[in-house]
C-alpha cells in the first residue's frame, strides 16, 4: 500500500488542521496510508510518527492549531541533520510527503526535495508572504481577527477621544497591517515595505483632530523599522503635539489563535487534497496555492528563489481613504 507523510511546520496557521484533515481524507480514500510527523522537522529528524486514519482527523476542521503541533527546527538548515530526515522517510518507506507551512518550511521542503524526498508543499502563514499564491491559509482569520480588534478599540477611542496605534503581525510582510488599515479604517499605516517619517504621523494625527475626528488609529506592522514601541516612545515625548491621548495595542499571537474562517477551512481543505493529488499523479517538487481564483502549483524553486510582493497601490488606496 503506497504511503504519504505529513507535517505542519513553522508558525501555527488556522485552518493547518483542515488541511491535514483533507490530507489524510484524500489520501486514504484512494487506499493510501498516511502517516503524521509531530513537531514539524524536528519530529522527522527525531523520528516521531504516528499512523493517522480518515477517524483521526475528526472533528478537527473548525480548531485553530495544528493537531501535529508544529516547530521551528533551526538544525534543519545543516545538511548532516537534514540526512536523519531523509533516514525517517526512507525507514518508513514514505512515497510522498505533504508539508504545510509559510516561507522557511517550504525552504527546507524544497532542500529535502534534492535529497530525492517527493515533496509537496501547501502554503500556510499568517503573513501572507509565500511566492506562489494570492493567499496562504490563516490569512483571513488573522485578519479578520485584528479587524475585529480594531472595531472594538475604535468604540473606545471614540468615547475617551484617544488615538490608538494597533501592531499587527506579518513578521516581514505588512500585507496584514495594509489590508487591516484599509478593511478597519484606519488613518494611517506603517508597514516594513515603506519608509515611514514618524513626523508625518504626527501630521495625519492632528489632522484627524482637526478635522473634529472622536478618534485616530494607526495601524503598524510588526516588522517596520517604526514598530508600535518604537512610535509610542517617539509620541510620549512629543504628546503635546499630538491631539489625542495615545495607546498602543500589540495584538501578537491574539491573531493566531480561534477558529478558521469560512474561507481559510475551504482553502486548506482545497490545497491539502489538490497536493495529495499532485504526489499521487507524481508531480513532486511543488506548492500548492491559490492564484486568480484556482488552486496552482508551483515549483518549489521557484517559490524559495522570488520574493513575494506588497501591492503598493493599496496603500495609496488606504491614505486616500483616510480622511
Ligand atoms: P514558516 O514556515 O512559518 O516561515 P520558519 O521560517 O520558522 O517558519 O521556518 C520553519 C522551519 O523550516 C525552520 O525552523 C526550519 O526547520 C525550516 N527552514 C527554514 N528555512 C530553511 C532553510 N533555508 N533551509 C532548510 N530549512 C529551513
Amino acid at each position: 500500500m503506497p504511503r504519504l507523510g505529513v507535517l505542519t511546520s513553522g508558525g501555527d496557521a488556522p485552518g493547518m488542521n483542515a488541511a491535514i484533515r483533507a490530507v489524510v481524507r484524500t489520501a486514504t480514500s484512494y487506499g493510501w496510508e498516511v502517516l503524521g510527523i509531530r513537531h514539524g522537522y524536528a519530529g522527522l529528524i527525531a523520528d516521531d510518527v504516528v499512523r493517522l486514519t480518515a477517524r483521526d482527523v475528526g472533528g478537527i476542521i473548525q480548531l485553530g492549531g495544528t493537531l501535529l503541533h508544529s516547530a521551528r527546527c533551526p538544525e534543519f538548515h545543516e545538511e548532516p541533520v537534514r540526512r536523519r530526515a531523509v533516514d525517517t522517510v526512507k525507514r518508513h518507506q514514505l512515497d510522498g510527503t505533504v508539508i504545510i507551512g509559510g516561507n522557511g518550511s517550504q525552504r527546507g521542503a524544497y532542500d529535502l526535495s534534492q535529497s530525492g524526498v517527493p515533496v509537496v508543499g501547501v502554503a500556510s502563514t499568517i503573513d501572507n508572504d509565500v511566492f506562489g499564491t494570492d493567499q496562504s491559509i490563516g490569512v483571513d482569520t488573522a485578519l479578520n481577527i485584528a479587524l475585529e480588534a480594531v472595531d472594538r478599540l475604535k468604540t473606545t477611542a471614540s468615547a475617551l477621544q484617544r488615538a490608538f496605534l494597533v501592531e499587527v503581525m506579518g513578521r516581514h510582510s505588512g500585507y496584514l497591517a495594509l489590508m487591516t488599515a484599509i478593511g478597519g479604517g484606519a488613518d494611517a499605516v506603517v508597514i516594513p515595505e515603506m519608509e515611514t517619517d514618524p513626523e508625518q504621523l504626527i501630521a495625519d494625527i492632528q489632522a484627524s483632530a482637526d478635522r473634529g475626528k472622536a478618534h485616530a488609529m494607526v495601524v503598524v506592522a510588526e516588522g517596520a523599522r517604526y514598530n508600535a514601541e518604537r512610535l509610542i516612545a517617539y509620541f510620549h515625548a512629543r504628546r503635546d503635539r499630538l491631539g489625542y491621548e495615545i495607546r498602543a495595542t500589540i495584538l501578537g499571537h491574539v491573531q493566531r489563535g480561534g477558529a478558521p474562517t469560512a474561507f481559510d477551512r475551504l482553502l486548506a481543505t482545497r490545497l491539502g487534497a489538490a497536493a495529495v493529488s499532485e504526489l499521487m499523479a507524481g508531480h513532486a517538487t511543488v506548492m500548492m496555492g491559490f492564484r486568480q481564483g484556482e488552486i496552482a502549483a508551483t515549483p518549489l524553486d521557484e517559490v524559495v528563489r522570488n520574493v513575494k510582493t506588497l501591492d503598493l497601490r493599496l496603500l495609496d488606496l488606504a491614505r486616500r481613504l483616510a480622511t
